[in-house]
């Protein structure tokens, strides 16, 4: 398993490898570390984020949405070439070629365990079903947690 997260301390994008036994993530960049809970991990579960309190994950297909968007770009702008050659085979054909290839990418990639406080990723956990899809009030409620959270001023 690994995750991917954003070092608390620093801010760089820190990505490790963990398994069960594992009580602390360091940072390379800063060396800040953060204990992990000893019941964050169970077996190949993961039942809290390991880099913040929250304990709310959600599932989400871990699609390369920047591979996505160029696939699109490309069916679009190939098929008005196309079109505007009045070549109709090749308008539809690219096309539709692009939306499959769209549509095979999202099936082939496997599913990625994200948290919505502070967006720490996972993958490589087995039994990720156990925790929901993105829940758009669980989202809410954390959104406005970290805002209360930047609004109260600073002892
Ligand atoms: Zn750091
Ligand atoms: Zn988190």
């Amino acid at each position: 398993m690994n995750i991917t997260y954003a070092c608390p301390t620093c801010h760089e994008g820190v990505r490790a490898e963990f398994d069960s036994k594992t009580c602390e993530l360091s940072c390379p960049h800063c060396n800040g570390q953060i204990a992990v809970k000893s019941d964050a991990i169970n077996e190949n579960r993961i039942k809290r984020c390991l880099a913040c309190p929250s304990t709310d994950l959600y599932v989400r297909k871990d699609f390369p949405q920047r591979i996505g968007v160029a696939l699109v770009g490309i069916g679009i702008i190939g098929s008005s070439i196309a079109w505007y050659h009045t070549n109709l085979t090749w308008t539809f054909g690219i096309l539709f070629a692009t939306a499959l290839a769209d549509v095979l990418l999202y099936t082939l990639v496997g599913d990625a365990l994200m948290c919505y406080r502070c967006d720490a990723q996972y993958r490589g956990v087995e039994e990720m079903d156990t925790h929901g899809q993105f829940d758009l009030e669980t989202h809410e409620k954390h959104r406005q947690m970290a805002a209360r959270i930047k609004s109260t001023p600073s002892a």
